[in-house]
């Protein structure tokens, strides 16, 4: 019995319409656990060696973990992935909600879309009822709309996912939407889904997922939940979520402002975490099972009507907000609301608008072209921009590539401030002084993804305090002076970059959010605690599931070698605006990081890694964890 798991895999050409149910594959369990590890193993075996991210043959691939739908805190994850149009590599994203819970309650740990349905289709799952149904109603409509028509169709208990137009229109950064407010956002999962004319999944699950120890995992899920109650960051993170971070990443200038230009503005207030409590929200909302609500859903006044929208989260008023001088959090919420409708990944999306904003500000793309006198901060632009985009029309469809094929098609000297990593937009951390983090973006696997590596406590902490192991809210409180910031040291980030690049897929393989663990700091303990009681089986979380970890980032780098024509270390350069510009205002003012230093970090961080110095896993490293890959 494989405890802890649904047991099957769900395949669906969606060009012949044939459906299989398979046993869940011995080999993906023992090697790779689930989530991002199966994710990570499949794209790398089935995927057709150079497919088109947008053809018939790419694969699109939902997994959840061992832990996924269990009653423990925050097990809902679910993990897309498919070979990025972004990025032409290795893509993937994840998300909150119901959906993964209900596809393992229907008796899916994996589903693999292939092919490339004829018509605008939408996928029926009930149980072991599988089917391919129309869905040209559905087509041309809004993300919240279509839940909300395919829920009052099919019954409230559906859980649905769904692109919107941009997904149809195969925006680079289209993103798939769930549960009135979470998206899969990054890598342009929803592109994937909308190439292969599937406009939505609808999944009601009834079924049980057996556990080795139901008395000890329901004894062990209670203690957890006790342990969240207890830590500080219960009463003190989830008021506000991850938008209560936006003065602290003011205060230390890392909040990209005006495309990336600075980092630092004066008017963080006004699109904080206290401006959305005091303004939006109506409630607080939060995925299956989680004991930290960090949702906000709140209702957007603007010019432009009332909106009810779940958010913004902190990347989100970073991206929209400061990057594109939107100061008023209505206006960024109704920005998010639209990126929802339409399906857009809000982090892309703010930087594809700020990217359009400054090159229309330089001159490089006419008023004729743009379609209107587009300003910074202005909320008709902006919504002006991102229509254009998700229908592809004029200069929308230029933007709707990405600011770096975009930079290639404007030209004018675009690219050196097309703020990306692969191809894939920079988050919501401006790191010229902050070595740890810039070389995080840097390597990620899939481009500039705050999610696969977050130390940017360490690094100002170390510009400040003069210890990487320092606690910056400690130096906060103890009255760090942040008014300017020496120059950080680049030296050593290494060990710290790759430690959190291996902590963090370890929640995307368990299926769980990794919130409970970096917010309010649940110990690791309960992860493997919980994870015995589920499956029968020890887990150490530092040996086994960090090694695993590790094993996955060599395996993807391997994927996007194989992939990217010319990959190598030419592509974990950080964009020119970082090196050659330094930040002119804020607490960081005349930073900026030296090209020598990148090829510096780049170097000690493939030494460390197992990699050549053109960043590609040596075969000594492959080996090493049983990879047999070219
Ligand atoms: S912390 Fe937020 S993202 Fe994580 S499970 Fe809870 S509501 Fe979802």
């Amino acid at each position: 019995m494989l405890y802890g798991y649904a047991g099957h895999t769900l395949r669906i050409d969606l060009s012949t319409g044939a459906v299989e149910k398979e046993p869940l594959k011995q080999e993906w369990v023992d090697e790779f656990i689930g989530g991002r590890g199966f994710t990570a193993k499949i794209l790398y075996d089935e995927t057709p060696p150079g497919v088109d991210p947008l053809g018939p043959d790419n694969r699109f691939v939902i997994a959840m973990g061992p832990l996924s739908g269990l009653f423990l805190p925050a097990a809902g994850k679910t993990h897309f992935a498919a070979k990025s149009p972004a990025t032409g590599g290795y893509g993937d994203s994840n998300m909150g909600g119901h959906f993964g819970v209900t596809m393992k309650y229907a008796g899916y740990d994996v589903t693999i879309l292939t092919g490339q349905a004829k018509d605008p289709s939408y996928i029926f799952i009930d149980n072991d009822t599988v089917e391919i149904r129309p869905a040209s109603h559905l087509w041309g409509k809004g993300s919240t709309e279509v839940e909300e028509i395919l829920k009052t169709d099919l019954g409230q208990e559906f859980q649905i996912l769904t692109i919107g137009e941009a997904g149809e229109r195969m925006v680079n950064f289209a993103c798939i939407s769930h549960d009135f407010g979470r998206q899969a956002g990054r890598t342009g999962i929803g592109a994937v889904l909308g190439s292969k004319n599937i406009k939505a999944i609808a999944v009601r699950g009834t079924q049980d997922i057996p556990v080795f120890d139901p008395k000890g995992l329901l004894k062990k899920g209670k203690a957890t939940y006790a342990a969240c109650r207890e830590k500080p960051g219960f009463t003190g993170w989830t008021p506000e979520g991850t938008a209560g971070i936006t003065n602290w990443c003011n205060d230390v200038g890392a909040l990209p402002t005006r495309n990336f230009a600075t980092s630092h503005c004066d008017y963080a207030d006004k699109i904080n975490g206290k401006a959305i409590l005091d303004e939006l929200k109506i409630t607080d909302k939060g995925c299956f099972s989680c004991p930290i609500p960090c949702g906000k859903y709140g209702l957007a006044k603007t010019g432009k009507g009332n909106k009810y929208v779940e958010g913004p989260e902190y990347e989100t008023l970073a991206l929209v907000g400061s990057n594109c001088e939107l100061s008023d959090i209505h206006g960024v919420a109704h920005v998010n609301w639209v990126c929802d409708e339409l399906g857009l990944d809000t982090c892309s999306a703010g930087a594809v608008v700020a990217f359009a904003l400054e090159c229309y500000e330089k001159g490089l793309i006419s008023k004729q072209d743009m379609g209107m006198d587009v300003k910074w901060g202005d909320l008709d632009s902006i919504v002006f921009l991102l229509e254009k985009i998700a229908k592809r029309e004029g200069i929308g469809d230029v933007l709707a590539d990405g600011v770096q094929k975009a930079a290639e098609k404007i030209g004018g000297g675009s690219s050196k401030f097309a703020i990306h990593v692969k191809g894939l937009e920079w988050t919501g951390y401006e790191s010229r002084n902050a070595p740890g983090m810039m070389l995080g973006y840097m390597t990620a696997d899939v481009g500039a993804h705050h999610s696969r590596c977050w130390v940017l406590g360490s690094d100002v902490a170390n510009a400040v305090g003069g210890s990487q192991d320092a606690n910056v809210h400690d130096l906060i409180s103890q009255g760090a002076d942040f008014e300017t910031i020496p120059k950080a040291d680049h030296k050593n980030v290494v060990p710290l970059v790759l430690k959190s690049q291996h902590l963090r897929p370890a929640f995307d393989i368990l299926g769980t959010c990794r919130l409970q663990y970096m917010e309010i700091g649940l110990e690791t303990h309960y992860y493997e605690e919980l994870y015995y009681h589920a499956t029968g089986k020890k887990l150490d979380f530092n040996k086994d599931l960090l090694h695993l970890s590790e094993k996955i980032w060599h395996l993807n780098r391997m994927f996007n070698r194989r992939e990217i024509p010319d990959f190598g270390r030419k592509y974990d350069y950080p964009p020119p605006r970082f090196y050659e510009e330094p930040i002119p205002s804020g607490p960081n003012k005349g930073h900026k990081v030296e090209f020598a230093v990148i090829e510096e970090m780049l170097d000690a961080y493939y030494a460390a890694r197992g990699w050549d110095e053109n960043g590609i896993p040596t075969k000594d490293t492959l080996e090493k964890f049983n990879l047999a890959v070219e």
